[in-house]
């Protein structure tokens, strides 16, 4: 039985004013966009399969000029959360972050790629981005919106996972979602050398727990990063994508459940049929078992 939606997630474009290494949806001007009748469909659509949370993504979604009119629309058809996902450079302009506010935002996801200026911008490709980036923390902070941080990782930065934690939290990130950079067999040389195993990200994880260790269950995960690499104690930081129960909506009306995408799982090992956690694991990656093996998934 298909399980009743939480989150809508309506990608409105794919345009971006940051470059990202890897990024697949930084396009230049708007590329393909979602109508105001497509949006408006798939709030309806939402709604109608239970949604009460709208998640608003990307591309970049504060550079389309519908979006405080999507927000107002969105909390009057009955959302009661409205998430931006955000790579917050014009949430440095506190007017931005007032009318988002007043149109409805409850909440923002902000895009984290370093603990330094040096890291953030050089993944970002975006020369000043992570002082934007904590100019608009403060905003959001002042206007009283829950903050979580996206944390994408990649090869250069798997080390600084603890001070981004550290650093960011300071700044009032209360949330922490650890994402591993997807690349394909196509990708292309500057990508693929920033690829990483899933068991890679465990040292750092595990150091970022311990240095909160009265955080919520829920403080840090990681969604790319199966439990069976995991130390037991740390294993609350595994996150199902199907536990979102998210319909992801993008141009051109194709919708999917956020844990069916190819890059969120869906490949498991023999070993996995015997392992007590076989039903509430999304399973692996295809790029990844390709570019790494099965070494060190071992079945619980
Ligand atoms: S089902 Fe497979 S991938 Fe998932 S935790 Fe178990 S052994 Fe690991």
């Amino acid at each position: 039985m298909t399980r009743r939606l939480q989150w809508l997630e309506v990608t409105p474009s794919y345009a971006c004013n940051q470059r990202c290494v890897g990024c697949f949806s930084a396009v230049e001007g708007e590329g393909p966009v979602m109508s105001s009748r497509e949006l408006g469909d798939a709030l309806a659509e939402g709604l109608r399969q239970g949604a009460r949370s709208l998640w608003v993504g990307g591309g970049e979604p504060t550079l389309r000029r519908e979006l405080l009119g999507l927000v107002r629309e969105a909390r009057r058809m009955g959302y009661a959360r409205v998430k931006l996902q955000t790579n917050a450079m014009m949430l440095a302009y506190e007017d931005a972050v007032r009318r988002c506010r007043e149109a409805g935002v409850t909440e923002v996801n902000v895009a984290i790629k370093g603990a330094t200026a040096e890291t953030h911008d050089a993944l970002t490709q975006t020369p000043g981005a992570f002082e934007l980036l904590v100019r608009a923390l403060g905003h959001c902070q002042r206007a009283g919106l829950a903050l979580e941080g996206d944390v994408l990782l990649y090869r250069r930065n798997l080390a600084e996972i603890p001070a981004m934690v550290r650093t960011f939290h300071g700044l009032g990130v209360r949330r922490f979602n650890l994402w591993s950079l997807h690349a394909d067999r196509a990708a292309p040389m500057e990508v693929e050398r920033e690829t990483f195993a899933p068991r890679d990200v465990v040292p750092h994880l595990v150091a970022a727990m311990d240095a909160f260790p009265d955080a919520a269950p829920d403080f840090l995960t990681a969604l790319h990063v199966p439990a069976c690499v995991l130390p037991a104690k740390h294993r609350r930081a595994r996150f199902n994508p199907r536990d979102l129960d998210l319909l992801v909506t993008n141009p051109g009306g194709h919708a999917f459940r956020l844990e069916a995408s190819p890059m969120e799982g869906g490949v498991y090992l023999d070993g996995c049929a015997r392992c007590a956690l076989r039903g509430d694991c999304n399973g692996l990656r295809a790029a990844d078992l390709d570019r790494t093996g099965s070494e060190g998934f071992e079945p619980l």
